[in-house]
């Protein structure tokens, strides 16, 4: 077992620590504050391929391995979840479910584009009335000729208003349950549908989230996603691809409350002394430390798996729900440590707190991800 990083992992950690340093998290206040998608930032990233890193450069990705995928992810995850969330989608969700499962015209018609930012990406699974349980979904998919007819109403999803290309799942044969969902690619300029964005969010204010309105929206057969009935599976292994990246942002937020906790806490004076000599300021300290160590060693190990090309689902759940759990912690532990001024924008650790609370929530909530591995555990399947 080799726990250090190599030279090139090396290159990527620094390039994009002092990216997100630079060009991310001064921004971030401002944005959140304002609720402004990061146009500016996405611009910066997509010369440098930050847009694509794991996707193979044939397809204009940068071709790293998934611990590199982890450490961007968790650099630009320290700056500003919002920023991460809208790369997570984009990158996990959108482009690596099309590599895996796209036709070659599909892989060389949109990856690119998606990797250079001129294309943003959605994926648009829950609904008003279906989110943890996704085999019950409503929206259906009707043959017609060469086409498909798509109805039904998407909510929650990130990038819904600003993508270009959504990745939608639709049931085709309702009669079949989930064996019927299929996934669909819609081109939003060719085969035209609604968006409508959510406003009032606890955090992520800077990130899109919208609903989309599918009525009657026509698509290509040439435009689905795998075979007719697979979307669920697909759906599965989208979510498998994306809460590893959820969970590296996560050890980022993490890491940046411990960032500013030691920066407020070795300045700061009370008693005579900085804050930080109080040994229970270092024990707060101490355990976000912990906790935070932990998680990016899980999410390695699950990068690991994924480098290897190997079932990676139990390790990947085992990371999301850690590293979900304990970033809201570090980031509660780091409102103590600032005192009053944690309850405040002027510090960042305010919104480090509300973009958290999400991590327990999307890609499949902390119940999920417990009956999940539960079923590793058991062999028995609680959700099935
Ligand atoms: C900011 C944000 C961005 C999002 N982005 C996207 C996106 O891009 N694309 C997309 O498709 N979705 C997205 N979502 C939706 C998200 O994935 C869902 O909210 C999530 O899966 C939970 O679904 P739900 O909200 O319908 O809750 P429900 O499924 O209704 O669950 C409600 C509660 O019941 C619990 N529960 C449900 N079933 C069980 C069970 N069997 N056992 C124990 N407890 C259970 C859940 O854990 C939860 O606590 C986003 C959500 C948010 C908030």
């Amino acid at each position: 077992m080799d726990f250090d990083l190599s030279q090139e992992q090396q290159e990527i950690h620094k390039l994009a620590n002092e990216f997100a340093d630079r060009e991310i998290a001064p921004g971030a206040r401002e944005r959140d504050r304002a609720e402004r998608f990061p146009w500016d930032v996405l611009k910066k990233m997509a010369p440098i391929g930050f847009l694509g890193g794991p996707i193979p450069e044939e397809y204009g990705g940068m071709g790293v391995d998934f611990i590199s995928h982890a450490i961007i992810t968790e650099a630009i995850g320290r700056a500003d979840s919002s920023v991460r969330t809208t790369l997570s989608v984009q990158i996990s969700l959108v482009e690596i479910t099309i590599l895996k499962f796209g036709t070659e015209e599909q892989k060389r018609t949109w990856l690119p584009r998606l990797c250079k930012g001129e294309v943003i990406g959605c994926f648009g699974l829950t609904e008003p009335a279906v989110g943890s349980d996704a085999t019950r979904l409503q929206a259906t998919a009707k043959r017609d000729g060469n086409d498909w007819i798509l109805n039904g109403r998407k909510t929650w999803i990130s990038n819904g208003s600003v993508a270009k290309l959504a990745l939608v799942f639709a049931n085709a044969d309702p009669a079949k349950g989930h064996k019927g969902i299929t996934a669909f690619l819609i081109d939003r300029e060719k085969s035209p549908y609604r968006s409508q964005a959510l406003h009032g969010k606890l955090g992520l204010r800077s990130s899109d989230s919208s609903e989309l309105i599918l009525d009657n929206v026509r698509v290509p057969d040439a435009m689905r996603l795998g075979p007719v009935g697979d979307g669920f599976k697909i759906a599965m292994a989208a979510l498998d691809s994306g809460r590893y990246s959820v969970a590296a942002g996560a050890v980022g937020q993490a890491q940046a409350a411990i960032d500013a906790s030691v920066a407020y806490a070795t300045q700061r004076h009370a008693f005579g002394k900085p804050i930080a000599a109080h040994q229970l300021v270092q024990e707060l300290i101490a355990d976000m430390v912990v906790e935070t160590e932990a998680a990016r060693l899980l999410v390695y190990r699950a990068g690991h798996l994924k480098n290897k090309g190997v079932a990676s689902t139990r390790e990947t759940s085992i990371a999301k729900l850690y590293a979900g759990e304990i970033a809201q912690r570090a980031c509660d532990n780091a409102i103590q440590i600032h005192g009053g001024y944690g309850f405040s924008d002027e510090f960042p650790v305010e919104r480090l707190w509300r973009d958290a609370r999400v991590n327990r929530l999307y890609e499949g909530t902390t119940q999920i991800q417990k009956l999940i591995i539960g079923r590793f555990a058991t062999g028995i399947d609680a959700i099935g």
